[in-house]
């Protein structure tokens, strides 16, 4: 399977989750590589941007796929997490759901030793799981992308995939938005696949403290406003964008 690698290894990192409904919990992130969306101003496009590739990105670097990109076997991944001294796992990416057969055999292996491990997903919400992979997991964190991405609707809105996770009882939906006209594409969104206001996480946009503080006051307002709930992103305020954390 591919993730992303991180200097010499994959990029797996014990750190907190740092935004959505479990922030602050302690956590192995695993990043995948790949991405069927491509959106402008992704902060992990080194999973899908790569050298000769069409997809326009706001910072315009392309990277080299063999450089960014770890290739490891489901067995060789489960071992170097249990290695590790946590047992909650943050699969995201890129996109998990590209690969769910190797995570499933991944997760099939570390729970054959230990059932208490327990994972969450980090999902562009295009893709409904398979019954296997959807069984297993704990927590499903929804990121619909709103225009601002970039994307055509048409590949970022997938109905089939929102309906399922609207639906879904361990499925939350992550927002990030930038301003009013996002609010409105939000809220349609919610009446329209009918997802729950307290199943609705936002977040202000940014990547330093300085640019959270821009937005994050009155996006809270917003949210109070709107029964939705609101969640800063504490890892850009402990440790920015750095990699790895
Ligand atoms: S869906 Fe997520 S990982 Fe994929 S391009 Fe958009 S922001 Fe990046």
């Amino acid at each position: 399977m591919k993730l992303a690698r991180l200097d010499a290894g994959p990029e797996i990192f014990h750190t907190l989750q740092g935004e959505g409904v479990s922030v602050g919990r302690p956590a192995i992130f695993v990043r995948t590589s790949r991405c069927n969306l491509h959106c402008r101003w992704c902060d992990t496009d080194y999973t899908w941007n790569f050298k000769g590739t069409p997809w326009e990105h706001d910072r315009g670097t392309k990277h080299d796929k063999a450089d960014v990109t770890f290739e490891i076997a489901p067995a060789e991944l489960a071992s170097r997490l249990a290695a590790m001294p946590c047992r909650h796992v943050v699969l995201t990416g890129g996109e998990p759901l590209l690969q769910q057969g190797e995570l499933l055999e991944m997760i099939g292996l570390l729970r054959a030793t230990d059932p208490g491990w327990s994972f969450e997903v980090e999902t562009n919400g295009t893709r409904v799981p398979e019954p296997g992979f959807d069984a297993a997991i704990q927590q499903f964190n929804i990121s619909p992308k709103l225009s601002h991405s970039g994307m055509d609707e048409a590949l970022r809105i997938v109905p089939v995939a929102l309906g399922h996770f609207a639906a879904h009882p361990r499925a939350w939906f992550k927002f990030v938005a930038t301003g009013p006209g996002d609010l409105e594409e939000i809220g349609t969104l919610a009446e329209h696949y009918g997802i729950a206001p307290d199943r609705i996480v936002l977040m202000p946009e940014g990547r330093t403290a300085a640019e959270l503080d821009r937005s994050a006051a009155k996006l809270a307002a917003a949210a109070l406003e709107r029964g939705w709930r609101f969640s800063d992103r504490l890892h850009v305020r402990l440790w920015g964008d750095q990699r790895g954390v």
